[in-house]
C-alpha cells in the first residue's frame, strides 16, 4: 500500500505520524512510503533519515494527499486537509471528533475511511493509543511540578526528594490510572513522600501491590482529599470518568487550606480539569497563580517532549498501521474488533455511536 506521512501543521506540534524506524519496518514489508519534507525535522528526524529508511520525500502535503492510499498523522486534520481527502483513502490519526462538528462534517463530505486513535480498544478494557500519552503526561507532571516548586517559579522553594537530614516534599496524586501511576513512579523515584487517591478499591489494591509500600494509597472522598491538601507540596490531578467531564475535586475555597507556593498540576485539564480554579494553558505560558497556589494546566503536555511522545505513539500505532496497510482497512477491521472500534467515519457517515450521539448526527 502507498502510505503518506504529511508534516503536522498545528502550532507547536512537532510530533510526526511515523518515525524513520517505523517507515523502515513498513518499507521492509513491501509498502511504499511518502514523507513530506521536514515532517520530522523538529524532533531530529532529517529527510535523509527517512530516505535511508526507504521513504520518498515529497515537497508538499497536497502531493501526499493526492498519492497516498493510507495517511498516518498525529493530530486531527485541519479543514483544508479534510478537503484533500477522497473516498478511496484511509486516514489514521487522533480525531477527537465529538467536540469538533466542522471537522466531522468535512470528513463525512470526503467519503474517506477515518480511523481515530482515541477510540481503538484492547482486550483489557483500556484505550491503547491513548495510553502512551497518559504515560508521558503522568511522568512529565512530576518534572513540571518539581520545577514549579522552585522559588523563582513562584513555588515554595521545596526540593521534592529532600536531602539527607531534610524531609522530602509531599506529593498527592488524585487518580491512580495510567497517568497517576506514572506520576507516582516518578515521584517515588525522586524520593518524594507520595500518596495516591482512587475511588476504586480494586485499583487501590493493585496500587498497593505494585508499589510495595513505596507509595501510600488512599480512598478518594472529599474529607480525605481536604486533609491531604493541607499537607501537600504538589497535587497532581489525574482522574478520568470515561466520556464525562472531570469531577471538580478541589474548589477555590479549598485552596485556603493549602500552603502558599504549593503547586497543582491538572493533567485532567483536557477533560475540563479537576480543580475548580484550573483553566487551560499552553507551553508558552504554562503556569498561573490563584490565591498563592501555582497552577500548571497545559492541555497537550506530550507536545513538550515531542520526540519521546512520537516514539511512544509509534510503538502503539505501528501494529495497526501494519494491519491496515497489509490487509486493507476493511479486512483489517473485520479481523480485529479493537481496530474496528476506531472507525469514526466512512462512506460519508459517522460510524461510531458515541461520536454520533455527541454530535447529534445520524449513525
Ligand atoms: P485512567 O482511566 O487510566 O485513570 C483514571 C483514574 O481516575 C481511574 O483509576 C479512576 O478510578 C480514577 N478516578 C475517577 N474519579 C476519581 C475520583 N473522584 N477520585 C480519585 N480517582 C478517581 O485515565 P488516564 O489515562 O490516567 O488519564 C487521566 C487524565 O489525563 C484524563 O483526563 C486524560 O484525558 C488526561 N490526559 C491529559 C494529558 C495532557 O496533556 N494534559 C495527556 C494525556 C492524558
Amino acid at each position: 500500500m502507498r502510505i503518506g506521512v504529511p508534516k503536522e501543521i498545528k502550532v507547536h506540534e512537532y510530533r510526526v505520524g511515523l518515525t524513520p524506524e517505523a517507515v523502515m519496518d513498513l518499507a521492509h514489508r513491501g509498502h511504499e512510503l511518502l514523507v513530506e519534507t521536514g515532517a520530522g525535522l523538529g524532533i531530529g528526524f532529517e529527510d535523509g533519515d527517512y530516505e535511508k529508511a526507504g521513504a520518498r520525500i515529497i515537497g508538499d502535503a497536497a502531493a501526499i494527499f493526492a498519492e497516498a492510499e493510507l495517511i498516518v498523522k498525529v493530530k486531527e486534520p485541519q479543514l483544508h486537509e479534510c478537503a484533500m481527502l477522497r473516498a478511496d483513502q484511509t486516514l489514521f490519526t487522533y480525531l477527537h471528533l465529538a467536540a469538533d462538528k466542522p471537522q466531522a462534517e468535512a470528513l463525512i463530505a470526503s467519503g474517506a475511511t477515518c480511523i481515530a486513535y482515541e477510540t481503538v480498544t484492547e482486550d483489557r478494557g483500556g484505550l491503547p493509543l491513548l495510553r502512551p500519552m497518559s504515560e508521558v503526561a503522568g511522568r512529565m507532571s512530576v518534572q513540571v511540578g518539581a520545577h514549579s516548586l522552585e522559588k523563582e517559579q513562584g513555588g515554595r522553594g521545596i526540593l521534592l526528594g529532600g536531602v539527607p537530614g531534610v524531609a522530602p516534599g509531599k506529593v498527592v496524586i488524585l487518580g491512580g490510572g495510567v497517568a497517576g501511576v506514572n506520576a507516582a513512579q516518578m515521584a517515588a523515584g525522586a524520593r518524594a513522600d507520595v500518596t495516591i487517591f482512587d475511588i476504586s478499591t480494586v485499583r487501590l489494591a493493585e496500587l498497593d501491590t505494585m508499589f510495595e509500600g513505596r507509595v501510600k494509597t488512599a480512598f478518594s472522598n472529599h474529607g480525605a482529599i481536604l486533609a491531604a491538601l493541607a499537607e501537600a507540596d504538589l497535587v497532581i490531578g489525574a482522574v478520568l470518568i470515561p466520556g464525562a467531564a472531570a469531577p471538580k475535586l478541589v474548589t477555590r475555597d479549598n485552596l485556603k487550606l493549602m500552603k502558599r507556593g504549593a503547586v497543582l498540576v491538572d493533567i485532567a485539564i483536557d477533560q475540563g480539569g479537576c480543580f475548580e480554579t484550573s483553566r487551560p494553558t499552553t507551553h508558552d505560558h504554562p503556569t498561573f497563580e490563584v490565591d498563592g497556589i501555582i497552577h500548571y494546566c497545559v492541555a497537550n503536555m506530550p507536545g513538550a517532549v515531542a520526540r519521546t511522545s512520537t516514539f511512544a505513539l509509534n510503538n502503539a500505532t505501528l501494529p495497526f498501521v501494519r494491519a491496515i496497510a497489509g490487509k486493507g482497512p476493511e479486512q483489517a477491521m473485520a479481523q480485529d474488533r479493537h481496530l474496528a472500534a476506531g472507525l469514526n467515519v466512512s462512506g460519508g457517515k459517522i460510524r461510531h455511536q458515541a461520536v454520533a450521539e455527541a454530535l447529534d448526527l445520524p449513525f
